[in-house]
């Protein structure tokens, strides 16, 4: 069995996105994960957990210093998320790029926070930066591990 963070640089690389409280409330989970879906990503993680503020604090613990840590631990925690592990080839930096700019107003449309968003503090979605931000989050989300599933139509995918 491969780790729950998957294997970076292989099509079993992982990342774990999430739909933010404010996606949640605004009905945008589906089209959130269709994004992945239709790209062609496979989904091996799937949950909603309503985040203590410890999980926030510990989610977005290199954000600590930072003069917006409170109000973003507030958020964070004010309602549901919904947890997500995506696995295929360069799906970090995709998903990354899937989601758009950090800033909803300097995301092109077409990305999601592009195309969803308007306000920094409520961009919708959270995906991780780098493999060392995915083996963290992915652990701490899914400590109960992933499922392994073999996606028959990846043929079609991947050449
Ligand atoms: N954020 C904020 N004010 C800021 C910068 C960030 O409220 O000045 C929020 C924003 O919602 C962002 C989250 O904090 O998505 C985490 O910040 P990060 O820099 O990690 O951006 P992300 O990785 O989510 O694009
Ligand atoms: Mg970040």
């Amino acid at each position: 069995p491969i780790p729950v963070y998957g294997v970076p640089g292989t099509n079993q690389e992982r990342t774990f996105i999430a739909c933010k409280p404010d996606a949640v409330q605004r009905g945008l989970v589906g089209a959130i994960i269709a994004r992945f879906e239709t790209r062609g990503y496979k989904l091996v993680g799937l949950k909603m957990v309503w985040p203590t503020k410890e999980m926030a604090e510990t989610h977005y613990k290199d954000l600590a210093k930072k003069p917006f840590f409170p109000g973003l631990v507030e958020f964070f925690s004010s309602g549901p998320i919904v947890c997500m592990c995506w696995e295929g080839k360069d799906v970090i930096r995709q998903g990354r790029q899937m989601l758009g700019e950090t800033q909803p107003l300097a995301s092109k449309p077409g990305s999601i926070r592009g195309d969803y968003s308007i306000d920094l503090g409520r961009n919708i979605c959270h995906g991780s930066d780098s493999p060392e931000g995915a083996e963290h989050e992915l652990k701490m989300w899914f400590p109960e591990g992933v499922n392994d599933w073999g996606k028959t139509i990846d043929a079609w995918v991947y050449e």
